[in-house]
């Protein structure tokens, strides 16, 4: 029947670029980063970065846009002495991952952007000349308007050179709304000024969201720790209070933005409810 969407056609691969290594005091606690500070001892921990493609009957969307393959040449002296993304293999970069799927910028509809630090959005600029549409909360256009208009063209992760890109078509979103349907923009602020998950529902894996850094990793879900990234830690606790009132509501898996743990489903009645790990493509997807 025209104009049915059945939820047995949605489907989230979760593609894996590498990892970025980061001092875990500093990325869970919010502490310092101490790189320099010999006498302390620092646990490092890799941040695996996600990009997810999800097939909706009325198009693709991607979610998030991952590290720039040209990284190196870009970031500032001072980054690159606090993480390191050397690790990641050329078959890891965003570029391979969308070959190895035989997909080509083109073949999007959305982009949806949760926020636009460089390791989510360094790779928007592919979209460039395509027809896709660029999905970013105003508050986050916002945002880095005004570090241009103070004349910042890198800060705090941010770089101008994944967002200022002539031709990016950016739509931009004001708060929760449908985006396909079945699929729901979700705004979680804090982490940045318009942080946004997305909320999808799934004919075998109940509803999941995809929070992105409005929790970094699992561990931020109980502790109530940030990272050492976010802007506000008040709205970012009320961002956590949010996922976890949509999460009980809707019986739903969270996945958070770094990290390999998820929020697992609370039912006992889930058929995924013992499942902890997050599926990666090629090996699985949620359906
Ligand atoms: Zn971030």
């Amino acid at each position: 029947m025209k104009g049915v969407v059945t939820l047995s056609k949605i489907s989230i691969k979760t593609l894996q670029h590498g990892a970025i290594g980061l001092d875990r005091d500093a990325l869970i606690a919010g502490g310092k980063m101490t790189v320099n500070n010999k006498d302390k001892k620092r646990d490092w921990y890799m941040c695996p970065s996600f990009t997810y493609v999800i097939d909706h009957p009325d198009g693709k969307i991607l979610f998030d846009a991952s590290m720039y393959r040209g990284w190196q040449d870009e970031w500032p002296k001072e980054w690159q002495e606090t993480s390191d993304y050397t690790g990641t293999t050329d078959e890891e970069f965003f570029e391979s991952r969308l070959k190895q799927l035989n997909l080509d910028p083109s073949d999007f509809k959305y982009v949806f952007l949760s926020h636009l630090h460089t390791d989510h959005a360094g790779n928007a600029r592919l979209f460039a000349g395509t027809d896709a549409k660029i999905l970013v909360h105003e508050e986050e256009l916002k945002g880095v308007a005004n570090l241009e208009a103070d004349g910042k063209n890198a800060w705090n992760f941010f770089l101008s050179s994944d967002y200022s890109v002539s031709r990016l078509k950016y739509t931009p979103l004001y708060g929760d709304q449908e985006i396909l349907k079945g699929i729901r923009s979700i705004s979680l602020p804090g982490h940045t000024w318009g942080t946004m998950g997305l909320m999808v529902e799934l004919e075998h894996s109940g509803t999941i969201i995809l929070s992105s850094d409005s929790l970094y990793v699992a561990d931020s879900y109980e502790t109530g720790m940030g990272s050492m990234l976010d802007l506000d830690r008040d709205k970012w606790r009320t961002s956590v209070n949010k996922l976890k009132l949509l999460q009980k509501g809707h019986d739903a898996m969270i996945i958070p933005g770094h990290d390999h743990n998820v929020i697992h489903h609370n039912c006992s009645c889930h058929p995924l409810k013992e499942e902890k790990k997050l599926r990666v493509w090629p090996d699985a997807q949620y359906d």
